[in-house]
């Protein structure tokens, strides 16, 4: 037997009812914040992620999806050769080869291009914005949704194929992109969509991870702390003591925490702007009543994020406690070659969040049941079954439909399998007649509704 590849798994109903009930509601929610769907591919060059997301983080060094992709161009350019070759046939002139080398089977396209499953959106939300000039448009409120690939290892909640909702808010700083506001905005939305959610019991956990000039210097601090200790700590954080110590903030590993516990903190070396950036967000957080606590340990594992970064964690979820993360990057759109872009933005576990919404809310308590089964009864009765059926949906009736070669007795046990409130027979006498047989399941109530009035019968 085939199976879902490790670390990938399908959803089925009725559990995707609760997937499809999340992203209506985030669409709901975004859609009162004036932000717009947008959709990227899910490969995209391996150089937006090195470096967008960092070369060092356990992200990029470690759980990417990679491979060298030639698709068409390599028999492209081998094509284009032979014509070439067709065409100079006989001629004598000298050939230069270099030339012909360098032309047909060194070009970019021959050499093929490494390519990569997308591990997070933002990268790619960034690459679009600068690749389309999106900042001509001012301020930019963008969200898209869908799969991300990590070769983790997996676990509940951890997959390697996962999916995120992702919300941006990026443009020139003309545009009050840096602007605490857009911070404290995005951050007030996300508590208006776990409560619209009924979603309770989350935490926001709130820190300022500073500019690059108090980075710089927090990181020759760590760097300073983390000498003489490193060598007690796990392979991973002696490599990043060395090449990006911040990262040293991402180790799980229980015996390293509480040499991490002592280190400096970001929060002393933040820089007066970022200061007075951060008590602005808290200021508004406060104002408009969404609650937060301060965590200075928070870094979050990509490099590209500035002053604020934050995760939304809940008690249900065990280990993997997140269950969304975000932050500012204001320096990304420049280091991917793009003008001045501000932003900020997060990223929802969808998976999470929907096993989070599974201690409330059952599948079966979103799932709408049919609200009719429609059984044709004899030879030549799956037509007008149909045709009755047609015009119930069309009244927003919700109707499954039976087979003329069930007995009656198969026809209720669909129906009670599918959970409908009501069965109705179409056979030859209903037809003449143009009244049906309806019969209540839960009650065995059964009665004759003429054809017009059964939308307003089974409604009831
Ligand atoms: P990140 O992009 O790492 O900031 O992650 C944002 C959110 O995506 C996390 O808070 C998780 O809820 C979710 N997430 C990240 N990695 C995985 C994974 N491997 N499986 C399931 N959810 C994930």
């Amino acid at each position: 037997m085939i199976k879902a590849v490790r670390g990938t798994r399908d959803l089925l109903p009725p559990e995707t009812t609760l997937w499809n009930f999340v992203e209506s509601a985030v669409r709901d929610v975004f859609r009162a914040y004036n932000f717009q769907e947008i959709r990227t591919p899910i490969f995209e060059s391996t150089e937006l992620f090195a470096r967008g997301v960092g070369e060092e983080t356990d992200i990029v060094a470690k759980e990417m999806y990679t491979w060298e992709d030639r698709g068409g161009t390599l028999s492209n350019k081998f094509g284009e050769f032979l014509d070439w070759a067709e065409k100079n046939r006989g001629s004598t002139g000298p050939i230069n080869t270099p030339k012909i080398v360098d032309e047909y089977f060194t070009a970019e396209g021959w050499k093929g291009q490494s390519l990569t499953l997308r591990p997070e959106a933002t990268a790619g939300i960034v690459r679009a914005y600068i690749e389309h000039k999106l900042g001509d448009r001012g301020l930019n409120k963008l969200y898209c949704i869908g799969p991300m690939f990590r070769r983790e290892r997996p676990q509940k909640g951890r997959y390697r194929q996962f999916y995120q909702i992702d919300a941006e808010i990026i443009g020139p700083p003309s545009a009050g992109s840096e602007s605490p506001a857009r911070d404290a905005e995005v951050l007030e939305m996300l508590a208006t969509l776990l409560d619209r959610l009924g979603i309770s019991g989350w935490n926001l956990e709130l820190n300022s991870v500073g500019c690059p000039k108090d980075r710089a210097a927090f990181n020759e601090a760590l760097r300073k702390a983390l000498d003489p200790v490193r060598d007690k700590m796990c392979v991973d954080c002696q490599r990043r003591a060395v090449t990006n110590p911040l990262r040293v903030f991402d180790c799980k590993v229980p015996e390293d925490q509480p040499i991490i516990d002592k280190l400096p903190r970001i929060s002393q070396f933040l820089d007066e702007g970022c200061r007075k950036h951060f008590e602005a967000v808290q200021e508004i957080l406060t104002k408009v009543g969404v609650r937060f606590s301060l965590n200075d340990r928070l870094v979050r594992g990509l490099d590209y994020y500035t002053r604020t970064a934050f995760e939304f964690t809940h008690g249900a979820l065990g280990a993997q406690n997140a269950i969304l993360g975000g932050g500012r990057y204001d320096g990304l759109s420049e280091a991917l070659g793009g003008p001045a872009a501000p932003g900020i933005g997060f990223a929802i576990g969808e998976d999470r969040l929907v096993m989070s919404l599974q201690e409330s809310t059952s599948a079966e308590g979103v799932v709408k049941k049919p609200d009719v089964y429609v059984a044709p009864l004899g030879a030549g009765m799956d037509g007008e079954a149909a045709r009755l059926a047609r015009e119930l949906r069309r009244h927003d009736l919700v109707v499954d439909l039976g087979d003329e070669n069930f007995r009656l007795k198969k026809s209720f046990e669909a129906a009670t399998r599918a959970g409908t409130k009501y069965i109705l027979i179409v056979g030859e006498n209903e037809v003449k007649a143009d009244a049906f047989a309806l019969k209540n399941l839960a009650t065995g109530e059964q009665v004759s509704v003429p054809r017009a009035e059964l939308p307003r019968r089974i409604q009831e």
